[in-house]
């Protein structure tokens, strides 16, 4: 490949491509790659230094049964982990519906019309109900929120961090005596709450309403099997986690947060929604609906900078519900009440109050003086148990729970051995007026997979019509799909890694917190930064992270005043959405013709606010792929005015070993281990965002109001509900970066600039390759230029994309950062063969359009047109002026390989026109049967 291009040696093409004046000199400082035996030896003796309890913390993570079916098929399956976000559709119908079964799941649940396809926690969640609250408010200028107490510390915390920039007041108070007289335009409440107790809300909504204010309820799903769910209570809005159902705590994440509202509140939803569409033989299809209010096209008008989810975990979610059923999940609820009821008995009869019922799940035991004997018995059981206050502890129950557990607690708590009472009845029996009366999950998908064999065989069905990494390549340019390799993924269902609760004690977590801190210092080392905050679950977390960071920083410099962020025009739609969020004010700089960030425009604009100036983000290598020359001037010219440059490191993957932003002026930079680190993307998250920092910034990273030793001195607030993020999935970036070593994951690197120069060069002379650097190279990514064709033979970049899939490729990224384009990155991990076959690929579909340009074949009849091609259009009528062949094999390999959509191409519009986002009614199975 070197020799196609025309250069001796990697490093020859390293000096033609990376500019002189940011070249790393030296090694990176970190030693040698570990065969894969070695590094999970290794970390396997990291892991041993974790203690997994028995947890009864509660506080809205609970231990659960990941069902194996789902463990093997789904958690630890490429064919389910290595998809992308779906983005396409018709190669992305398995994904959706699994999305889809989970949208239903919680309006069932919730009692709510509309529900999205996950965010990132239920702390997020809670505060993206706030800014929604805040958005749709009649009376501008009121600007307070109103928190119950009785909500989890650490959504308290994440409310509170969210809502300073944007200028809203946060007041905590009891719902009991909520005085009307304060005017607010919105309401979080907790159900049930933190201690366990069951609040009737009813009263509190009508009140709330009475000042147009929305109520938001955090809901536990598991109880809204046998409690009156949020939406009967009137709530607008319910958030929460469904960490519960099937997801392994992980000391603290990834899991799929959910957030559901009234279709009145549809267009300003935070996150993706699946919505029913229609095929082009008007059969019934999955997409993404309202794909135009997402943050690349609305920039600093987006409501929320929300991008990567928790796809994975949303889908092992609504799968658990798939295959318990309404029926299953109310026993395993009924269940746990029912030893919660058993305790609550047993701890009454030996002279402890155990707080108000009804309660679900967890009981608030007032201990008085017992405690330090109680907390004494329960470490030498290894227990933990949530200490609430001197006189307090709360326990909470879950499905793991066993009878032996109910007898060991009683012990703990009396000293004694004692025999367990009859329970008595069910504070949640049918007299209760909260009972739920109402049915859920009655739609045949969460009646029909309940045996092993049926469930199997549903996750295979939906896995088969979906195009993973185990397909093809994935071309996605700033995605970087690459390998995510076999034994980095093996450590994450290890149970010290993924059976430990986020708030146990520190000196259970040993082995994590070595993990954290080789993590953090290999990063640093890769970076150049003096510190790192792996609290971040996305990278646009991180962008926001690094953003509050940087206010701080003025703040504490007495310079309030800095609110200006420039931004390119060029940059990801997340940048501007979190300026915003940050309580910044963006100013778009120039590009160039080059898409180079125009020097002078930026020297104006950053002249122009001056002491107002606070940051500047900048992609590098550029969101156009190229390593602009400039970049050390850029900085110096928003460090000459005071500001801060806020680096978006996405492109990571075209700099580790090579150079380092922190050497060449970034203050601030997050990366996404989601994409450089291995991560893998799970069909649209889990993410990492870690950011790090430059040593004046270190004394802001972010902290946790519940654990002590997290974030700088001076942290800012927490920014996701678990001190570490998504902790669980940190092992696949520790396995990659210990295998690789210094020199590999530089040569990485190495190749990953290759393989897309490689692809940028053959394709060169059938198509524009927009965007280069000096010598005509990229970095790691290639734009090609579909705009032409759209004159000469009316094909748009969509029609190129769609006849991909018909040769098995996944398409790159369509129309971003430019209209009528697509980017290409192979990344280091695909072979010369399979850059060979997409290159073949991406030539064939260029002679077809040939054709339609010189009038060989019909404008609108055609195999891009017409593209993708499935079975149905093999068995119908045939008139078409290309034969079958043509459309379903036009390579040798594909008839060897042929990956089939499962649907023709999807009409956008009409799916937005007629919003449809829960499994379709039960009537329309009727007509079927
Ligand atoms: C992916 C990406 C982001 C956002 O990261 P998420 O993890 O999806 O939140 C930001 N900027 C660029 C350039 C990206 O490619």
């Amino acid at each position: 490949m070197l020799e196609t291009l025309g250069y001796a040696s990697p490093d020859e093409l390293m000096a033609a491509t990376v500019p002189e004046d940011i070249r790393l000199a030296q090694t990176l400082a970190l030693g040698e790659g570990l065969s894969e035996q070695d590094a999970l030896e290794h970390l396997r003796a990291i892991a041993a230094q974790n203690q997994v309890w028995r947890s009864f913390i509660g506080l809205g993570y609970a231990n659960t049964i990941t069902p194996l079916v789902i463990q093997r098929n789904v958690l630890e399956n490429p064919g389910w982990y290595t998809q992308y976000t779906p983005y396409q559709p018709e190669i992305a119908q398995g994904r959706l519906e699994a999305l889809l079964n989970f949208q239903t799941m919680v309006t069932d649940l919730t009692g709510l019309e509309i529900a999205n396809a996950s965010l990132l926690d239920e702390g997020t969640a809670a505060a993206e109900a706030m800014t929604l609250s805040f958005n749709v408010r009649k009376r501008k200028d009121v600007k307070t929120f109103w928190v119950s107490d009785a909500c989890h510390p650490q959504t308290i915390d994440v409310v509170k961090t969210r809502a300073q920039p944007l200028g809203i007041q946060v007041v905590v108070g009891d719902h009991r005596n909520f005085d009307v007289a304060v005017p607010i335009f919105g309401a979080l409440l907790q159900y049930p709450a933190t201690d366990g107790a069951v609040y009737d809300y009813r009263d509190f909504i009508v009140q709330a309403h009475e000042q147009k204010a929305l109520v938001t309820v955090a809901a536990d799903l598991l109880s809204l099997t046998l409690l009156a769910p949020p939406g009967e209570l009137g709530a607008d809005i319910a958030v929460g986690s469904t960490q519960r159902f099937g997801v392994p705590l992980g000391y603290g994440g990834p899991h799929a947060a959910y957030f559901a509202t009234l279709d009145r509140y549809a267009r300003k939803l935070p996150g993706r929604l699946v919505g029913v569409s229609k095929d082009s033989y008007e059969k019934p299809a999955l997409r993404l609906a309202l794909q135009t209010r997402e943050q690349h096209i609305r920039r600093d008008s987006a409501t929320s900078n929300i991008c990567t989810a928790q796809v994975l975990l949303a889908i092992m979610a609504s799968m658990y519900a798939v295959y318990h059923g309404p029926k299953g999940l109310k026993a395993i609820a009924t269940r746990i009440h029912h030893l919660t009821t058993t305790l609550a008995t047993a701890l009454t009869q030996a002279g402890f109050s155990v707080g108000t019922t009804p309660y679900f799940d967890t009981l608030r035991v007032n201990v008085g003086d017992r405690q330090p004997d109680i907390v004494s018995r329960a470490a030498q059981q290894h227990i933990n148990l949530r200490i609430l206050n001197a006189e307090t502890v709360v326990v909470a129950l879950d499905e793991t729970t066993t009878e032996q557990d109910i007898q060991d607690l009683l012990g703990i708590f009396t000293g004694a051995q004692s025999e367990l009472p009859q329970a008595a009845a069910s504070p949640l029996a049918h007299h209760c007026p909260l009972s739920r009366t109402s049915d859920y999950l009655t739609h045949p998908v969460f009646n029909t997979y309940h045996s092993e064999t049926e469930m199997l065989r549903y996750l295979q069905r939906l896995q088969s019509k979906d195009l993973s990494l185990t397909t093809a390549m994935i071309p996605l340019g700033s995605c970087t799909m690459k390998l995510n390799a076999t034994a980095e993924m093996v450590p994450i269902t290890w149970p010290e890694f993924g059976q430990i609760h986020p708030f146990v004690p520190s000196d259970q977590v040993r082995g994590y917190h070595k993990l954290f801190q080789e993590l953090e210092e290999w990063l640093s080392e890769i970076t150049g930064f003096a510190g790192v905050s792996l609290q971040p679950n996305a990278g646009a977390q991180g962008e926001y992270t690094g953003l509050l960071v940087i206010r701080e920083y003025h703040r504490q410099r007495g310079e309030t005043h800095r609110t200006v962020c420039l931004i390119p025009e060029s940059a990801h739609g997340t940048n501007p959405a979190s300026a915003v969020m940050a309580g910044m004010k963006v100013v778009a700089v120039a590009c160039d013709d080059n898409g180079d960030i125009d020097l002078q425009d930026l020297t104006a604009k950053a002249d122009k606010h001056g002491d107002q100036l606070a940051a500047l983000m900048v992609t590098y290598p550029s969101t156009h792929g190229v390593f602009e020359t400039g970049i050390r001037q850029i900085c110096d010219v928003v460090h000459a005015h005071g500001g801060q440059v806020y680096m978006d490191g996405a492109n990571m993957n075209a700099q580790v070993g090579l150079c380092r932003p922190a050497d060449f002026g970034a203050d601030v930079c997050h990366l996404n281990l989601h994409k450089t680190f291995c991560i893998p993307h799970g069909g649209g998250g889990p993410g990492v965002g870690p950011i790090g920092v430059q040593d004046h910034l270190k004394p802001f990273l972010p902290g946790h109001g519940l654990v002590s030793h997290v974030g700088g001195e001076k942290a800012i607030g927490a920014v996701t509900s678990a001190p570490w993020g998504s902790a669980s999935i940190l092992p696949i970036s520790w396995m990659y970066i210990a295998m690789m070593g210094a020199a590999g994951l530089k040569q990485a690197t190495e190749i990953a600039i290759l393989n897309a120069n490689y692809i940028a060069h053959q394709l060169r002379g059938h198509y524009d390759i927009l965007y280069t650097g000096k010598h005509g190279l990229i970095a790691h990514e290639c734009i090609i230029d579909l705009r032409p064709f759209r004159k000469s033979a009316g094909i748009t970049v969509e029609d190129v994309a769609k006849r991909l899939i018909d040769y098995g490729f996944h398409p790159p990224t369509m129309s971003w950062p430019v209209a009528g384009t697509l980017m290409i990155e192979p990344t280091e991990s695909e072979s010369k063969a399979e850059l060979d076959r997409f290159c073949e690929a991406m030539i064939a579909i260029r002679g077809e359009i040939e054709a339609i340009a010189t009038h060989q074949i019909d404008a609108d009849n055609n195999p891009l047109k017409q593209s993708p091609h499935t079975t149905e259009d093999l068995v119908s009528d045939w008139d078409r002026p290309y034969d079958r062949q043509q459309a379903v094999f036009p390579t040798n390999w594909t008839r060897d390989n042929k990956f089939w959509p499962a649907v023709n191409r999807i009409d956008q519009a009409f799916g937005d026109r007629n919003l449809a986002c829960s499994c379709p009614p039960l009537t329309a199975y009727k007509s079927e049967s």
